[in-house]
């Protein structure tokens, strides 16, 4: 078919009074810059929708791309003809010539008449424009509930707008439009997960991320830095912070207090993610936890490790099983790089049986009596490294520079 507009619809951040401006003017401008690329196509702005007039540039590909915009709910490819009776029965008669219908098909032409001139009103173009294509086209048969074939008809001063699919996008609000949050990212498959979901809901997200060299690898950073990556296609670019947290982790090793282990090491992230938040001016660290599904993720340690700072803990997957946060991963692209078997910090020195019910004064006390702990998160601090990752980052090259000076 040949198309010759994309209809996108915004999604429920126009319910927003007084921001719904702002809101728009982003996804406007995330919109023109994915139609960088397309050269031909032109915006055009209506209150509540934007079109994209194709002028030959190809729908079906450019769908794929307007389909991740986060504030957009769905789009669809028009045909426009002139507001004309007799070429609006014959626009809609190729458009379904085109469909090529094969079967038995349930049938309804919705016609709206916002050009008020026009001389038939919405409930006769019905019949207008139905009888004639019910008659030619034998597969099809009417149905007013749930047709399978819906013919939408929408009759406007400037031209009329043809079309019956409606394609589902992903939704939320627009980019970046929320505030911004630091992302606790591992190299697992729930963090990326949680930080596509907090983007969609508008939330700049600034990935931080805790290797231990040498007991994690290279190819495990660049596993995250590879995931980063991939959540840069949704926001443009992201940062990723990488800290040095050997130093940190070895200190509560050999203190006959194994299994509080990850508790203290989960208490020493938050806090340096919040020291990250507060430097970039973030109001929020967002998790990848999901409830019960490890030790450090009951109730009780979630509690002990979450005084450790002032800031909202956002944790999108928290109710959400196994199941369904590896669809929403396949989906979003990093399932498969999430699952490439490099160790992560928290899967090295991982005690025999880590306490799902941390006692919090045993913990501080173990903290207090580490003098330097404080210096040590303070210099991780100051030892990380951010890079800017966008979707065209060559990872291996960023590494091939790096010396020891790095960890
Ligand atoms: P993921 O949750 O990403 O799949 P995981 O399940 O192996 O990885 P957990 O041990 O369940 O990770 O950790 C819970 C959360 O703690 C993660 O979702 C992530 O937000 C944070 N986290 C764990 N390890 C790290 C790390 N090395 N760097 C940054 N954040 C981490
Ligand atoms: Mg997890």
């Amino acid at each position: 078919m040949n198309y010759d507009m994309l209809l996108l619809r915004f999604g429920e951040f126009t319910l927003k009074g007084k921001n719904r401006n702002r809101f728009e003017k982003t996804v406007l401008t995330h919109v023109r810059s994915v139609l960088s690329s397309y050269p031909a196509a032109q915006i055009q702005k209506e209150y509540g929708r934007l079109y994209v007039a194709l002028n030959g540039e190809n729908a079906s590909q450019l769908i794929e791309e307007l389909k991740k915009i986060f504030g957009i709910i769905s789009i669809s490819p028009v045909v426009v003809c002139p507001s004309q009776l007799d070429k609006i029965v014959e626009t809609s008669t190729s458009f379904l010539e085109n469909l090529d219908l094969q079967k038995e098909t349930t049938f309804k032409v919705t016609a709206r008449r916002v050009w008020k001139a026009f001389p038939h009103p919405s409930q006769e173009m019905n019949h207008l424009v139905g009888s004639p294509l019910l008659k030619k086209f034998t597969m099809l048969k009417v149905s007013m509930k749930d047709p399978e074939l819906q013919l939408r008809v929408e009759i406007r001063e400037q031209g009329t707008y043809i079309y019956c699919e409606v394609i589902p996008a992903v939704g939320g609000f627009p980019r970046g439009s929320n505030g911004k949050g630091m992302l606790l990212l591992s190299g697992g498959i729930d963090s990326p997960v949680a930080g596509f979901t907090s983007m969609r809901r508008g939330l700049e997200v600034e990935c931080v991320h805790f290797y231990s060299y040498p007991f994690t690898s290279l190819k495990a950073k660049e596993k995250v830095m590879e995931l980063a990556k991939v959540l840069s296609g949704y926001a443009g670019e992201v940062k990723l912070h990488l800290v040095p947290f050997t130093e940190i982790q070895t200190s509560f090793t050999g203190l006959g207090q194994d299994n509080l282990i990850i508790t203290l090491m989960r208490r020493s992230m938050l806090r340096i993610a919040t020291m990250l938040a507060e430097r970039e001016g973030a109001l929020a660290i967002v998790t990848g936890d999901s409830l019960g599904q490890v030790a450090s993720q009951t109730l009780s340690s979630m509690n002990v490790i979450g005084r450790t700072t002032d800031l909202p803990i956002l944790r999108p997957l928290i109710m959400m099983d196994k199941s369904e946060i590896i669809d929403i991963a396949k989906r979003i692209g990093t399932y498969e790089l999430s699952i490439l078997p490099y160790e992560d910090c928290c899967t090295i020195f991982v005690p025999k049986s880590p306490a799902t019910n941390p006692n919090l004064r045993i913990v501080e006390s173990i903290e207090a009596s580490l003098a330097n702990l404080q210096t040590m998160l303070e210099e991780a601090v100051e030892r990380t490294e951010t890079v800017v990752l966008t979707p065209e980052s060559m990872i291996e090259a960023a590494e091939d520079g790096i010396d020891e000076e790095w960890f």
